[in-house]
């Protein structure tokens, strides 16, 4: 049979974990004949460990077939021993009336022991994807605080913002999803990311053509992808949870198993690709296969709309960087 692999997860009693961690389990990120050992992360306060409990009292019940163990974790230099795969979900959340500084501080410092613990006692080829945020500069942290460790291996979750484009794309020509090809998302997980449709065809066709409303392009779908977030908190009276572990789930199969030359979205240490600074944790199109991403090259930015996208972007993701470089 084949051997279980070791996955860890951070914040694993958090909201996102709950929606993630029973697909995990079920097999739908690694393959359905992959067994999973979870080595799962908290706080280490008596609440969150509770609650930790409970989860795990969960995934019991459902009896996985491939589900070959359970840990609970307090500790980052114990939870991440031999693990391959490195899903760093739980941050610090904005608390009221915290600035932006203070956020990026705090966590700074969450991933500064986290990088140092993977940089420790992890698998040397162990694949670490960081959706805490701000997950762009959290995931530049964990990097720069693990040397030993391949640099490539660190990434960001931009797909969500990926997936979120896809859809009002497709919705807007009344196809299905699975149709559209070569769509980019540059840059921040934020509001700043720039969903980019200039390369992305539909059946041969450019969507930018069969679309043909740049008003529409600039002033709806942009807005509705960037505000998607506050949009669901308002509907649900909670963050999004379900669509965030879909994403999740998505970046890691598609990074591990391969996208057959399909373009999705990942958050990845530049190589000073379009002229972004090297090691800057920048969402790039890419192409994977072989348990390797590459960044797809060669696009064009010859259009002032789309140089002054990155650029914001670019200026968003160094002005975070400063505020925590002093820390790390
Ligand atoms: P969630 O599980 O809802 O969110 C976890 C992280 O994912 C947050 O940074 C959040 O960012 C981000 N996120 C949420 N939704 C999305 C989305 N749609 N797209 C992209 N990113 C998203 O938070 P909870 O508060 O429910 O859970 C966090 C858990 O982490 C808690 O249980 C806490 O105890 C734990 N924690 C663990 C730490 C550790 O293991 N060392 C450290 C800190 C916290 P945003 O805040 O912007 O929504």
């Amino acid at each position: 049979s084949t051997k279980p692999v070791r996955i860890a997860v951070t914040g694993a009693a958090g909201q996102v974990s709950y929606a993630l961690l029973y697909r995990i389990a079920s097999g739908e990120m690694l393959g359905k004949d992959q067994p999973v050992i979870l080595q799962l992360l908290e706080l280490p306060n008596e609440k969150a460990q509770a609650a930790l409990k409970g989860v795990m009292m969960e995934l019991e019940d459902c009896a996985f077939p491939l589900l070959y163990g359970m840990e609970a974790h307090s500790d980052p230099a114990v939870a991440f021993k031999d693990t391959e795969y490195a899903l760093l979900v739980g941050s610090r959340p904005r608390g009221p009336g915290m600035e932006r500084t203070e956020l990026l501080a705090a966590n700074a410092q969450i991933f500064t022991a986290q990088g140092k613990a993977l940089d420790a006692v992890a698998s040397r080829n162990v694949k670490v994807l960081v959706v805490g945020n701000p997950a762009n500069t959290n995931a530049w942290i964990a990097m720069q605080s693990a040397p030993s460790l391949p640099r490539e291996n660190f990434t960001a979750m931009l797909r969500l913002d990926h997936n979120r484009a896809l859809s009002q794309l497709a919705a807007r020509m009344g196809k299905p999803v699975s149709l559209i090809k070569c769509l980019a998302v540059w840059g921040n997980h934020s509001s700043t990311m720039y969903p980019d449709y200039r390369f992305a065809s539909m059946e041969g066709e450019s969507v930018k053509d069969i679309i043909n409303d740049d008003a529409w392009y600039k002033d709806v779908f942009l807005p509705t992808v960037a505000k998607r977030g506050a949009a669901i908190i308002e509907a649900r009276g909670q963050s999004s949870a379900g669509s965030a572990a879909t994403a999740v789930i998505d970046h890691m199969r598609d990074w591990v198993m391969g996208t057959q030359g399909r373009w999705v979205t990942m958050g990845v240490p530049s190589n000073g690709e379009y002229d972004i600074p090297k090691n800057v944790v920048f969402g790039y199109p890419v192409t994977c296969s072989g348990g390797k991403y590459t960044i797809v090259e060669g696009l064009k930015f010859d259009d002032e709309f789309s140089q002054d996208r990155i650029e914001r972007t670019l200026a968003e993701l160094i002005s975070e960087q400063d505020a925590v470089k002093h820390l790390l």
